[in-house]
């Protein structure tokens, strides 16, 4: 412990000399304690930890940990919590918008890059289910081919992108159009191994340790950093018949998305949305769908409407059931009301249903498009409220162009467990309203610069307190800690007790601005 002290005591000392703008040698202590594989103090390093994929804020750490161990992380963290008020974030694969995985002026362990040596981590069955433990750095898209590849088993709820981590969507919540059947994933967690905020490793659950596992599900990476998630898996489906229907009227629009995600017996598996404002959109990103053999002219459906809402559904089956699966889908799309001649479908292996965005992110990498700010807005929107939100946003303050996709999909909230840290809002159901939106700084369009598209936000979000629309941000982004408060509503006061029992020093998760480190 004495050593730990001294290391982090001569870090901190470089850390104050380097906001007065003096570099200083290496923080060789550090590097006594930890070999130059798992701390990382050259400038490459700290630059690529300075920000994240909405590329909106930087704040360069004075070290990187690149841990190959939960003792690693205790060690780390320990040193930390030695010195008193030593921010550490841990980072999975860096992909928040507001800089949420930073750790300014202090220590950033890279968990994605610090992966474990030695055998992939193999499904196992016991006490009657299937799961599988892996590291909180690993993503899910190497979890979803190790479990396919013993067993065919899949974890059951997703993110509609894989290339995240465990530890990052877990300390979310990490949901998809499956949420609302599965919950979120982290609903579907047996088990964590946490590092504490004062360095200790902790197995929890829902039967040990609870008040840990809760704390940690959707805390926002404050009361511990996850090195290890038992993840609940299920025998994976081959093939998803994927379909997608256009509507002009919201009101049928979400009475369908609705009565779809209460359907006990035959439903679909996945069940998303798109708004859609522009007609440039509909061939774009995550719409490679509407193959170019097969335009959707917007205009020749919208007839008066500016504005169609797009029903995205997937039915999953195995190969051996693919009979059935065109009359399961026939019988749920005669459910609905949407316009007759906008019915879109295709067929495609589960791994590449789960792939589409990736696809979509290697088309925009080879064009420039995918490292450009992105000022992305999350909202849960309360059921009862979503037709005024349409009225006020969709239809009103967005205009005609988004700047990127906006999904719009419902889920239950008897699917998420009210103990976890994850914040939604108090109605039955709820509506996740993401908009995914990329600046674009050399282009003519005023549109689609960051500039606009962030005082869009904030006209959303001034819009819904005016309206009295209770909505709640997800991956959340706020300045004061009076707007966190507020944000985290009658969950606030146990939140601070869980930060005061698990991270009393506050160095945990500075990046949020939610606590400070204090000595
Ligand atoms: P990071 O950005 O590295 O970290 C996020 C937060 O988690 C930080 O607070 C960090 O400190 C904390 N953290 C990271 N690792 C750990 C750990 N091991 N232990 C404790 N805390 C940790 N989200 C959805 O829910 N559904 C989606 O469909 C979805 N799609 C997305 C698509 C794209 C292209 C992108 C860029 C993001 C998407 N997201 C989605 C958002 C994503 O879930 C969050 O941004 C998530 O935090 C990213 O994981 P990450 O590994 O990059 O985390």
């Amino acid at each position: 412990m004495a050593i730990e002290r001294h290391a982090l005591l001569l870090l901190l000392i470089c850390r104050l000399l380097a906001t007065v703008g003096l570099t200083v040698a290496p923080a060789e202590p550090l590097l006594q304690l930890f070999d130059s594989d798992v701390v990382r103090l050259d400038p490459p390093a700290l630059a690529a930890a300075s920000s994240d994929f909405g590329a909106l804020f930087t704040a360069a750490p004075t070290a990187v940990a690149r841990p190959r161990s939960a003792e690693d992380v205790a060690g780390l963290i320990r040193s930390a919590h030695a010195a008193g008020s030593f921010p550490v974030s841990a980072r999975g694969c860096g992909h928040s918008t507001h800089g949420q995985a930073l750790a300014p002026a202090g220590l950033v362990v890279e968990m994605a890059r610090g992966r474990l040596p030695g055998p992939r981590p193999t499904p196992v069955y016991a006490g009657g289910q299937h799961y599988v433990d892996v590291w909180g750095g690993d993503s899910w898209a190497d979890v979803l081919s190790w479990t396919l590849g013993h067993g065919g088993l899949a974890p059951k709820s997703w993110t509609d992108y894989l290339h995240l981590s465990v530890g990052g969507t877990l300390s979310n919540a990490g949901v998809s159009g499956q949420a609302f059947h599965h919950g979120p994933q982290i609903s579907n967690v047996l088990q964590l191994d946490v590092v504490t905020g004062e360095g200790e490793v902790v197995t929890c659950s829902n039967e040990e340790n609870s008040e840990l596992f809760n704390a940690v599900l959707g805390g926002l990476g404050q009361f511990g950093i996850i090195t290890r998630a038992r993840i609940a898996l299920e025998r994976a489906p081959q093939r998803a018949r994927w379909i997608r229907v256009l509507y002009s009227d919201f009101a049928a629009f979400t009475r369908d998305q609705e009565r779809l995600i209460a359907l006990n017996g035959e439903r679909f598996d996945y069940v998303e949305g798109l708004v859609i404002v522009d007609e440039g959109l509909i061939n774009n990103w995550r719409s490679s769908f509407f193959s170019p053999k097969n335009p959707v002219k917007v205009g020749s459906v919208a007839g008066e409407q500016r504005v169609l809402y797009c029903l995205e559904m997937a039915k999953y089956y195995h190969e051996e059931d693919g009979g059935e699966v065109d009359g399961a889908v026939e019988r749920l799309l005669r459910r609905l009301r949407y316009i007759p001649s906008t019915e879109f479908t295709t067929d495609l292996t589960y791994v590449e249903f789960l792939g589409r965005v990736h696809r979509a992110e290697e088309r925009l990498r080879g064009k420039g498009l995918w490292e450009v700010p992105h000022p992305w807005l999350n909202l849960f929107v309360p059921a009862s409220q979503i037709a005024d939100f349409d009225a006020g946003v969709f239809r009103g303050i967005l205009g005609n162009n988004t700047g990127g996709p906006v999904l719009i999909y419902p889920m239950n909230k008897n699917k998420w467990d009210e103990r976890s840290s994850a914040v939604m809002p108090e109605e039955d159901v709820f509506y996740l309203v993401a908009f995914l939106r990329s600046a674009l700084p050399n282009s003519d369009d005023p549109t689609q610069s960051l500039e606009h598209l962030k005082q869009q936000n904030r006209e959303i979000l001034e819009f819904c307190h005016r309206a009295h629309i209770k909505i709640k941000q997800y991956l959340p982004h706020y300045k004061t800690q009076g707007e966190w408060v507020d944000h985290f509503g009658p969950k606030w006061n146990r939140f601070v007790a869980r930060k005061a029992e698990f991270d009393p020093k506050h160095i945990l998760g500075s990046g949020h601005g939610i606590f400070h480190p204090s000595s």
